[in-house]
Protein backbone atom coordinates (compact mmCIF):
# COMPACT_ATOMS: atom_id res chain seq x y z
CA UNK A 1 0.00 0.00 0.00
CA UNK A 2 1.03 3.39 -0.71
CA UNK A 3 1.58 5.33 2.50
CA UNK A 4 -0.38 8.52 2.81
CA UNK A 5 1.61 11.86 3.52
CA UNK A 6 2.68 13.18 6.38
CA UNK A 7 2.07 17.01 6.72
CA UNK A 8 3.42 19.07 9.51
CA UNK A 9 1.28 21.76 10.03
CA UNK A 10 1.94 24.81 12.01
CA UNK A 11 -1.50 26.48 13.37
CA UNK A 12 -0.41 29.26 14.26
CA UNK A 13 -0.27 31.23 18.15
CA UNK A 14 -3.57 30.87 18.89
CA UNK A 15 -6.03 33.37 16.63
CA UNK A 16 -7.87 31.40 14.30
CA UNK A 17 -7.80 34.00 11.45
CA UNK A 18 -3.72 33.28 11.66
CA UNK A 19 -4.19 29.83 10.73
CA UNK A 20 -2.66 29.83 7.12
CA UNK A 21 -4.89 29.23 3.91
CA UNK A 22 -2.92 26.22 3.42
CA UNK A 23 -3.33 25.02 7.00
CA UNK A 24 -6.85 25.00 6.50
CA UNK A 25 -6.94 23.09 3.05
CA UNK A 26 -5.13 20.28 4.73
CA UNK A 27 -6.94 19.72 8.04
CA UNK A 28 -9.93 20.21 6.13
CA UNK A 29 -8.54 17.26 3.73
CA UNK A 30 -6.55 15.18 6.75
CA UNK A 31 -7.88 11.68 7.51
CA UNK A 32 -6.24 11.81 10.83
CA UNK A 33 -5.22 14.99 12.77
CA UNK A 34 -2.67 14.50 15.26
CA UNK A 35 -2.65 17.42 17.36
CA UNK A 36 -1.04 19.32 20.37
CA UNK A 37 -2.47 21.21 22.87
CA UNK A 38 -1.44 25.07 22.49
CA UNK A 39 -3.86 25.50 18.75
CA UNK A 40 -7.06 27.09 18.25
CA UNK A 41 -10.12 25.16 19.09
CA UNK A 42 -11.33 26.44 15.21
CA UNK A 43 -8.70 24.67 13.14
CA UNK A 44 -10.14 21.54 14.63
CA UNK A 45 -13.46 22.76 13.80
CA UNK A 46 -12.34 22.70 10.02
CA UNK A 47 -12.05 19.38 9.60
CA UNK A 48 -14.19 16.42 7.65
CA UNK A 49 -17.03 14.80 9.23
CA UNK A 50 -15.36 11.38 10.09
CA UNK A 51 -11.85 12.42 10.18
CA UNK A 52 -10.04 11.32 13.37
CA UNK A 53 -8.60 14.09 15.90
CA UNK A 54 -5.87 12.36 18.29
CA UNK A 55 -4.80 14.95 21.32
CA UNK A 56 -0.94 14.16 21.54
CA UNK A 57 0.12 17.21 23.91
CA UNK A 58 0.39 17.36 27.55
CA UNK A 59 -2.09 16.06 29.71
CA UNK A 60 -2.82 18.73 32.17
CA UNK A 61 0.45 19.82 33.01
CA UNK A 62 1.57 16.33 33.05
CA UNK A 63 3.80 14.46 30.80
CA UNK A 64 3.96 15.12 27.19
CA UNK A 65 2.44 12.14 25.13
CA UNK A 66 6.05 10.52 24.57
CA UNK A 67 7.42 11.42 21.50
CA UNK A 68 7.66 7.72 20.45
CA UNK A 69 4.25 7.32 20.96
CA UNK A 70 3.23 9.91 18.77
CA UNK A 71 5.94 8.90 15.75
CA UNK A 72 4.70 5.40 16.33
CA UNK A 73 1.12 7.04 16.02
CA UNK A 74 1.86 9.00 12.83
CA UNK A 75 3.94 6.21 10.81
CA UNK A 76 0.87 4.04 11.88
CA UNK A 77 -1.84 6.13 10.38
CA UNK A 78 0.56 7.22 7.09
CA UNK A 79 1.01 3.77 6.28
CA UNK A 80 -2.41 2.56 6.56
CA UNK A 81 -2.69 5.38 3.31
CA UNK A 82 -4.10 7.86 5.63
CA UNK A 83 -3.37 11.44 4.74
CA UNK A 84 -2.25 12.61 8.03
CA UNK A 85 -2.00 16.31 9.39
CA UNK A 86 0.37 16.43 12.00
CA UNK A 87 -0.86 20.01 13.62
CA UNK A 88 1.62 22.18 15.75
CA UNK A 89 0.99 25.35 17.72
CA UNK A 90 3.00 27.98 16.13
CA UNK A 91 5.68 27.34 14.14
CA UNK A 92 6.26 23.35 13.38
CA UNK A 93 10.04 24.22 13.07
CA UNK A 94 10.31 26.60 15.04
CA UNK A 95 10.91 24.73 19.36
CA UNK A 96 8.46 22.50 18.10
CA UNK A 97 10.02 19.59 17.36
CA UNK A 98 9.20 19.52 13.78
CA UNK A 99 12.71 18.76 11.98
CA UNK A 100 12.72 15.69 14.48
CA UNK A 101 9.44 14.31 13.17
CA UNK A 102 10.37 15.69 9.27
CA UNK A 103 13.91 13.29 10.00
CA UNK A 104 11.58 10.09 11.35
CA UNK A 105 9.51 10.32 8.02
CA UNK A 106 12.15 10.41 6.05
CA UNK A 107 13.88 7.56 8.19
CA UNK A 108 10.73 5.52 7.40
CA UNK A 109 10.30 6.08 3.84
CA UNK A 110 7.07 8.26 4.08
CA UNK A 111 6.50 11.01 1.90
CA UNK A 112 6.10 14.52 4.12
CA UNK A 113 5.24 18.46 3.50
CA UNK A 114 5.96 21.08 5.71
CA UNK A 115 3.64 24.22 6.43
CA UNK A 116 4.91 26.80 8.23
CA UNK A 117 2.97 28.70 10.71
CA UNK A 118 2.77 31.95 12.44
CA UNK A 119 5.39 31.73 15.26
CA UNK A 120 4.52 33.09 18.38
CA UNK A 121 7.55 34.76 19.42
CA UNK A 122 6.84 37.14 16.39
CA UNK A 123 2.84 37.35 16.50
CA UNK A 124 2.36 37.42 19.90
CA UNK A 125 4.89 40.91 20.14
CA UNK A 126 3.39 41.92 17.02
CA UNK A 127 -0.40 41.80 18.92
CA UNK A 128 1.17 43.90 21.50
CA UNK A 129 2.32 46.52 19.44
CA UNK A 130 6.28 45.44 19.39
CA UNK A 131 7.86 45.05 15.84
CA UNK A 132 10.53 42.73 16.73
CA UNK A 133 13.12 44.59 14.42
CA UNK A 134 13.30 48.10 13.82
CA UNK A 135 15.62 50.33 11.87
CA UNK A 136 18.21 52.06 14.16
CA UNK A 137 16.53 49.78 16.94
CA UNK A 138 17.26 46.23 16.48
CA UNK A 139 18.83 45.11 13.70
CA UNK A 140 18.42 41.54 14.68
CA UNK A 141 16.22 39.22 16.72
CA UNK A 142 17.04 35.99 18.19
CA UNK A 143 14.76 32.84 19.75
CA UNK A 144 15.39 31.59 22.43
CA UNK A 145 14.61 28.53 24.32
CA UNK A 146 16.07 26.39 27.37
CA UNK A 147 15.13 24.64 30.12
CA UNK A 148 13.24 26.28 32.94
CA UNK A 149 14.28 24.28 35.92
CA UNK A 150 17.62 26.53 37.45
CA UNK A 151 18.68 24.05 39.32
CA UNK A 152 19.08 21.29 35.99
CA UNK A 153 22.97 21.91 35.10
CA UNK A 154 21.41 21.27 31.49
CA UNK A 155 19.48 24.80 32.15
CA UNK A 156 22.67 26.08 30.69
CA UNK A 157 21.95 28.46 28.26
CA UNK A 158 25.44 30.30 26.81
CA UNK A 159 24.14 34.29 28.80
CA UNK A 160 27.26 35.76 27.96
CA UNK A 161 26.92 35.36 24.49
CA UNK A 162 23.09 35.89 24.65
CA UNK A 163 23.74 39.34 26.13
CA UNK A 164 26.05 40.10 23.78
CA UNK A 165 23.98 39.25 21.14
CA UNK A 166 23.11 42.73 18.59
CA UNK A 167 19.60 43.00 18.78
CA UNK A 168 16.27 41.66 20.42
CA UNK A 169 15.67 38.59 22.34
CA UNK A 170 12.87 36.43 22.05
CA UNK A 171 12.44 34.08 25.28
CA UNK A 172 9.62 31.19 24.36
CA UNK A 173 10.37 30.44 28.13
CA UNK A 174 7.33 30.15 31.15
CA UNK A 175 7.55 33.12 33.90
CA UNK A 176 9.57 30.58 36.30
CA UNK A 177 12.05 31.98 34.05
CA UNK A 178 12.08 35.18 34.12
CA UNK A 179 14.22 36.03 37.25
CA UNK A 180 16.28 34.15 35.47
CA UNK A 181 16.74 35.46 32.12
CA UNK A 182 17.17 39.42 33.64
CA UNK A 183 19.30 38.21 35.96
CA UNK A 184 21.77 36.72 33.32
CA UNK A 185 21.49 39.15 30.97
CA UNK A 186 22.31 41.98 33.52
CA UNK A 187 25.31 39.80 34.98
CA UNK A 188 26.08 39.92 30.97
CA UNK A 189 26.05 43.39 30.22
CA UNK A 190 22.83 44.56 29.62
CA UNK A 191 21.56 47.69 31.86
CA UNK A 192 18.87 47.17 34.07
CA UNK A 193 16.84 49.65 32.17
CA UNK A 194 16.43 47.77 29.24
CA UNK A 195 12.63 47.31 27.81
CA UNK A 196 11.14 43.86 28.44
CA UNK A 197 7.28 42.73 27.50
CA UNK A 198 5.88 39.36 28.88
CA UNK A 199 3.02 38.80 26.53
CA UNK A 200 0.61 36.37 27.89
CA UNK A 201 -1.60 34.39 25.91
CA UNK A 202 -0.68 36.19 22.83
CA UNK A 203 -3.08 36.72 20.14
CA UNK A 204 -5.41 34.78 22.16
CA UNK A 205 -8.70 36.37 23.98
CA UNK A 206 -7.44 36.87 26.92
CA UNK A 207 -4.29 38.39 25.63
CA UNK A 208 -2.42 40.73 28.14
CA UNK A 209 1.10 42.54 28.36
CA UNK A 210 3.39 43.81 31.00
CA UNK A 211 5.93 46.36 29.80
CA UNK A 212 9.02 46.61 32.36
CA UNK A 213 12.47 46.21 32.68
CA UNK A 214 15.00 43.90 33.12
CA UNK A 215 15.34 45.31 36.47
CA UNK A 216 11.43 45.11 37.73
CA UNK A 217 10.20 42.44 35.14
CA UNK A 218 10.67 39.40 37.38
CA UNK A 219 8.69 40.54 40.44
CA UNK A 220 5.86 42.88 38.28
CA UNK A 221 5.16 39.51 36.19
CA UNK A 222 4.68 37.47 39.84
CA UNK A 223 2.43 40.54 41.41
CA UNK A 224 0.54 40.46 38.19
CA UNK A 225 0.29 36.46 38.12
CA UNK A 226 1.44 36.49 34.52
CA UNK A 227 1.15 32.70 33.08
CA UNK A 228 1.85 30.48 30.46
CA UNK A 229 1.76 30.60 27.81
CA UNK A 230 4.01 33.92 27.63
CA UNK A 231 6.31 35.34 25.31
CA UNK A 232 9.63 37.10 26.97
CA UNK A 233 11.05 40.20 24.84
CA UNK A 234 13.78 42.00 25.52
CA UNK A 235 15.42 44.84 23.81
CA UNK A 236 14.79 48.77 22.84
CA UNK A 237 12.00 47.63 20.48
CA UNK A 238 9.92 46.27 23.37
CA UNK A 239 9.58 50.00 24.67
CA UNK A 240 7.53 51.06 21.16
CA UNK A 241 4.59 48.58 22.81
CA UNK A 242 3.45 51.56 25.01
CA UNK A 243 2.90 53.68 21.79
CA UNK A 244 1.66 51.15 19.54
CA UNK A 245 -0.13 48.95 22.03
CA UNK A 246 -3.76 48.35 19.59
CA UNK A 247 -5.36 45.55 20.68
CA UNK A 248 -5.51 45.34 24.34
CA UNK A 249 -6.69 48.98 23.75
CA UNK A 250 -9.23 48.10 21.86
CA UNK A 251 -12.62 49.29 23.79
CA UNK A 252 -14.19 45.81 24.40
CA UNK A 253 -10.84 44.08 24.65
CA UNK A 254 -11.42 41.89 27.79
CA UNK A 255 -14.51 41.96 28.26
CA UNK A 256 -17.29 38.73 27.81
CA UNK A 257 -20.70 39.58 26.00
CA UNK A 258 -23.00 37.01 25.19
CA UNK A 259 -25.92 37.52 22.48
CA UNK A 260 -29.08 35.81 22.94
CA UNK A 261 -30.68 36.44 19.64
CA UNK A 262 -31.22 33.87 16.89
CA UNK A 263 -27.94 32.33 15.13
CA UNK A 264 -29.08 33.72 12.04
CA UNK A 265 -29.15 37.62 13.31
CA UNK A 266 -26.10 36.90 16.10
CA UNK A 267 -23.79 36.36 14.11
CA UNK A 268 -23.33 39.66 12.60
CA UNK A 269 -23.63 41.80 15.60
CA UNK A 270 -21.15 38.79 17.20
CA UNK A 271 -18.76 39.81 14.61
CA UNK A 272 -18.92 43.69 15.08
CA UNK A 273 -18.59 42.95 18.91
CA UNK A 274 -15.45 41.00 18.23
CA UNK A 275 -14.04 43.53 15.89
CA UNK A 276 -14.03 45.53 19.05
CA UNK A 277 -11.98 43.70 20.76
CA UNK A 278 -14.91 41.18 23.00
CA UNK A 279 -14.96 37.96 23.48
CA UNK A 280 -18.06 37.04 21.77
CA UNK A 281 -20.71 33.77 23.78
CA UNK A 282 -23.05 33.26 21.34
CA UNK A 283 -26.31 31.89 23.35
CA UNK A 284 -29.11 32.23 20.43
CA UNK A 285 -31.83 31.21 22.99
CA UNK A 286 -34.29 31.58 20.19
CA UNK A 287 -34.90 30.34 16.42
CA UNK A 288 -37.82 31.20 14.02
CA UNK A 289 -40.25 28.39 12.75
CA UNK A 290 -41.98 29.01 9.66
CA UNK A 291 -45.33 29.72 9.84
CA UNK A 292 -46.74 27.95 6.05
CA UNK A 293 -50.24 30.80 5.92
CA UNK A 294 -51.64 31.17 2.89
CA UNK A 295 -51.20 34.35 1.48
CA UNK A 296 -54.13 37.16 0.61
CA UNK A 297 -53.99 38.97 -2.49
CA UNK A 298 -51.33 41.56 -1.75
CA UNK A 299 -53.50 43.85 -4.15
CA UNK A 300 -56.41 44.90 -1.64
CA UNK A 301 -54.07 46.56 0.79
CA UNK A 302 -52.83 50.15 0.05
CA UNK A 303 -50.26 49.85 3.01
CA UNK A 304 -48.22 46.57 3.82
CA UNK A 305 -46.01 46.51 6.94
CA UNK A 306 -43.27 44.79 7.69
CA UNK A 307 -42.70 44.44 10.90
CA UNK A 308 -39.00 42.30 11.11
CA UNK A 309 -36.10 41.29 8.42
CA UNK A 310 -38.09 37.34 9.25
CA UNK A 311 -40.90 38.77 8.59
CA UNK A 312 -39.49 40.46 5.44
CA UNK A 313 -37.48 37.11 4.29
CA UNK A 314 -40.44 35.03 5.11
CA UNK A 315 -42.76 36.82 3.01
CA UNK A 316 -40.65 36.62 0.09
CA UNK A 317 -40.48 32.88 0.49
CA UNK A 318 -44.16 32.58 0.56
CA UNK A 319 -44.11 34.55 -2.57
CA UNK A 320 -41.94 32.58 -4.15
CA UNK A 321 -43.72 29.27 -3.05
CA UNK A 322 -46.44 30.74 -5.03
CA UNK A 323 -44.72 31.79 -7.70
CA UNK A 324 -44.77 35.53 -7.24
CA UNK A 325 -42.06 37.67 -6.61
CA UNK A 326 -41.50 41.79 -5.63
CA UNK A 327 -44.08 42.72 -8.69
CA UNK A 328 -46.85 41.15 -5.82
CA UNK A 329 -45.96 44.45 -4.29
CA UNK A 330 -46.24 46.82 -6.78
CA UNK A 331 -48.18 50.18 -6.38
CA UNK A 332 -48.39 49.27 -2.54
CA UNK A 333 -47.43 51.46 -0.06
CA UNK A 334 -44.83 49.71 2.27
CA UNK A 335 -43.40 50.79 5.62
CA UNK A 336 -40.41 48.79 7.84
CA UNK A 337 -40.21 48.93 11.59
CA UNK A 338 -36.64 50.14 10.92
CA UNK A 339 -32.95 49.66 8.94
CA UNK A 340 -33.07 45.96 9.46
CA UNK A 341 -36.18 45.42 8.18
CA UNK A 342 -35.74 48.25 5.02
CA UNK A 343 -32.70 46.22 4.42
CA UNK A 344 -34.34 42.61 4.13
CA UNK A 345 -36.48 44.29 1.52
CA UNK A 346 -34.34 45.72 -0.20
CA UNK A 347 -32.79 42.32 -0.55
CA UNK A 348 -35.85 41.24 -2.47
CA UNK A 349 -36.01 44.68 -4.55
CA UNK A 350 -38.69 46.52 -2.66
CA UNK A 351 -37.38 50.02 -1.25
CA UNK A 352 -39.32 50.85 1.81
CA UNK A 353 -41.46 53.73 1.39
CA UNK A 354 -41.16 54.51 5.06
CA UNK A 355 -38.56 53.93 7.53
CA UNK A 356 -39.64 55.79 11.02
CA UNK A 357 -36.56 57.47 13.07
CA UNK A 358 -37.18 55.33 16.24
CA UNK A 359 -37.32 51.36 15.25
CA UNK A 360 -40.13 50.38 17.71
CA UNK A 361 -43.94 50.10 16.68
CA UNK A 362 -44.68 53.47 18.23
CA UNK A 363 -42.46 55.27 15.51
CA UNK A 364 -44.11 53.52 12.58
CA UNK A 365 -47.34 54.53 14.12
CA UNK A 366 -46.40 57.66 14.45
CA UNK A 367 -44.81 57.95 10.78
CA UNK A 368 -48.05 56.37 9.43
CA UNK A 369 -49.56 59.70 11.30
CA UNK A 370 -50.45 61.68 8.07
CA UNK A 371 -51.28 58.60 5.96
CA UNK A 372 -54.36 57.90 4.27
CA UNK A 373 -54.71 53.89 5.09
CA UNK A 374 -58.12 51.86 4.23
CA UNK A 375 -56.95 48.95 4.10
CA UNK A 376 -53.52 47.77 5.81
CA UNK A 377 -51.59 43.76 6.37
CA UNK A 378 -48.82 43.89 9.09
CA UNK A 379 -46.72 41.09 8.29
CA UNK A 380 -44.89 39.72 11.14
CA UNK A 381 -44.25 37.51 13.96
CA UNK A 382 -47.05 35.01 15.34
CA UNK A 383 -46.04 36.62 18.73
CA UNK A 384 -46.37 40.19 17.91
CA UNK A 385 -47.28 42.98 19.62
CA UNK A 386 -51.09 44.34 18.83
CA UNK A 387 -50.24 48.03 18.75
CA UNK A 388 -49.51 48.55 15.09
CA UNK A 389 -52.65 46.89 13.96
CA UNK A 390 -54.57 48.37 16.91
CA UNK A 391 -53.89 52.15 16.05
CA UNK A 392 -53.87 51.81 12.43
CA UNK A 393 -57.82 50.33 13.16
CA UNK A 394 -58.67 53.11 16.06
CA UNK A 395 -57.92 55.73 12.62
CA UNK A 396 -60.44 53.09 10.63
CA UNK A 397 -58.36 51.25 8.71
CA UNK A 398 -59.22 47.85 7.91
CA UNK A 399 -56.25 45.52 9.09
CA UNK A 400 -55.09 42.39 8.22
CA UNK A 401 -52.45 40.61 10.07
CA UNK A 402 -50.13 37.95 8.84
CA UNK A 403 -48.04 35.70 10.61
CA UNK A 404 -45.64 33.98 8.61
CA UNK A 405 -43.25 32.81 11.26
CA UNK A 406 -43.30 32.00 15.37
CA UNK A 407 -40.71 32.45 17.91
CA UNK A 408 -39.45 28.84 19.18
CA UNK A 409 -36.86 28.47 21.93
CA UNK A 410 -33.55 27.00 20.94
CA UNK A 411 -31.91 24.25 23.62
CA UNK A 412 -29.16 26.05 24.68
CA UNK A 413 -26.54 23.90 25.46
CA UNK A 414 -25.51 24.02 29.27
CA UNK A 415 -21.95 24.85 28.62
CA UNK A 416 -22.61 27.53 26.71
CA UNK A 417 -25.64 29.15 29.35
CA UNK A 418 -23.15 28.95 31.85
CA UNK A 419 -20.78 30.67 30.00
CA UNK A 420 -23.43 33.30 28.72
CA UNK A 421 -24.65 33.98 32.76
CA UNK A 422 -21.58 34.21 33.38
CA UNK A 423 -20.61 37.14 31.01
CA UNK A 424 -19.75 40.83 31.57
CA UNK A 425 -22.91 41.35 28.87
CA UNK A 426 -25.95 39.92 28.28
CA UNK A 427 -27.43 41.19 25.24
CA UNK A 428 -31.26 40.84 24.52
CA UNK A 429 -32.75 42.38 21.43
CA UNK A 430 -35.93 41.09 21.58
CA UNK A 431 -39.03 40.26 24.31
CA UNK A 432 -38.63 36.59 23.47
CA UNK A 433 -34.86 36.61 23.79
CA UNK A 434 -35.54 37.79 27.10
CA UNK A 435 -38.11 35.38 28.06
CA UNK A 436 -36.71 31.88 26.19
CA UNK A 437 -32.89 32.92 27.56
CA UNK A 438 -34.05 33.44 30.67
CA UNK A 439 -35.95 29.72 30.47
CA UNK A 440 -32.85 28.13 29.74
CA UNK A 441 -30.18 29.89 31.54
CA UNK A 442 -31.81 30.80 34.54
CA UNK A 443 -30.53 33.79 37.46
CA UNK A 444 -28.35 37.13 35.99
CA UNK A 445 -26.46 37.58 38.71
CA UNK A 446 -23.52 39.55 37.84
CA UNK A 447 -23.79 40.25 33.96
CA UNK A 448 -24.63 43.82 33.16
CA UNK A 449 -27.75 43.69 30.99
CA UNK A 450 -28.51 45.68 27.54
CA UNK A 451 -31.50 45.74 25.71
CA UNK A 452 -32.09 46.76 22.53
CA UNK A 453 -35.24 49.33 23.36
CA UNK A 454 -38.16 49.91 25.25
CA UNK A 455 -40.24 46.64 24.44
CA UNK A 456 -37.17 44.65 25.48
CA UNK A 457 -36.79 46.23 28.61
CA UNK A 458 -40.05 45.90 29.66
CA UNK A 459 -40.07 42.45 28.94
CA UNK A 460 -36.43 42.22 31.49
CA UNK A 461 -38.56 44.02 33.84
CA UNK A 462 -41.53 41.62 33.75
CA UNK A 463 -38.87 39.09 34.32
CA UNK A 464 -37.35 41.18 37.54
CA UNK A 465 -34.40 42.41 36.18
CA UNK A 466 -33.54 46.06 35.14
CA UNK A 467 -31.71 46.63 32.03
CA UNK A 468 -28.55 48.70 33.10
CA UNK A 469 -28.01 49.97 29.22
CA UNK A 470 -30.98 50.62 26.99
CA UNK A 471 -29.78 51.44 23.12
CA UNK A 472 -31.59 54.17 21.64
CA UNK A 473 -31.87 54.11 18.40
CA UNK A 474 -32.96 50.39 18.83
CA UNK A 475 -31.10 48.84 16.59
CA UNK A 476 -28.13 46.54 17.03
CA UNK A 477 -25.80 49.52 16.30
CA UNK A 478 -28.18 51.51 18.48
CA UNK A 479 -26.84 48.77 20.60
CA UNK A 480 -22.78 48.17 19.89
CA UNK A 481 -22.73 52.28 20.74
CA UNK A 482 -24.93 52.24 24.12
CA UNK A 483 -22.39 49.13 25.56
CA UNK A 484 -19.23 51.06 24.40
CA UNK A 485 -20.76 53.90 26.01
CA UNK A 486 -21.53 51.75 29.30
CA UNK A 487 -17.61 50.64 28.99
CA UNK A 488 -16.14 53.83 28.74
N1 LIG B 1 6.12 26.05 17.83
C1 LIG B 1 5.63 27.09 18.69
C2 LIG B 1 6.40 27.19 19.99
C3 LIG B 1 6.25 26.01 20.89
S1 LIG B 1 7.15 26.17 22.39
C4 LIG B 1 5.68 28.43 17.95
O1 LIG B 1 6.28 28.51 16.88
O2 LIG B 1 5.09 29.39 18.42
C5 LIG B 1 5.88 26.71 23.49
C6 LIG B 1 6.16 28.10 23.96
O3 LIG B 1 5.73 29.02 22.95
C7 LIG B 1 5.38 28.51 25.18
O4 LIG B 1 6.04 28.10 26.36
C8 LIG B 1 5.36 30.01 25.06
O5 LIG B 1 6.59 30.57 25.47
C9 LIG B 1 5.26 30.17 23.56
N2 LIG B 1 3.87 30.40 23.13
C10 LIG B 1 3.11 29.59 22.37
N3 LIG B 1 1.91 30.15 22.14
C11 LIG B 1 1.91 31.34 22.75
C12 LIG B 1 0.97 32.41 22.87
N4 LIG B 1 -0.24 32.34 22.29
N5 LIG B 1 1.31 33.49 23.57
C13 LIG B 1 2.53 33.59 24.16
N6 LIG B 1 3.45 32.62 24.09
C14 LIG B 1 3.15 31.52 23.38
Amino acid sequence: MTPGTVYLVGAGPGDPGLLTLRAAELIARADVVLHDRLIPAEALAGARPGAELVYVGKQGGGEQVAQEETQRLVLEHARAGRTVVRLKGGDPFVFGRGGEEALFCREAGIPFEVVPGITAGIAAPAYAGIPVTQRELASGVAFVTGHEDPSKPESALDWPALAAFPGTLVFYMGVRALPRIAEQLMRGGRPASEPVAVVERGTLPGQRTLLGTLADVAARAADEGIRAPAITLVGAVAGLGDQLAWRERRPLHGRTIAVTRARPQASALAARLRELGAVVVEAPAIRTSPIVAELPALGRYDLICVTSPNGAHALFDRLADTGLDARALAGRTVAAIGPGTARALAEHGIRADLVPDRAVAEGLVDALAGADVTRALVVRAREGRELLPEALRGRGAEVDVLALYATVAEPLDEEIARAAAAADYVTFTSASTVRFFLAAAGALDRARIVSIGPATSAALREAGLEPDVEADPHTPDGLVSALLADVE
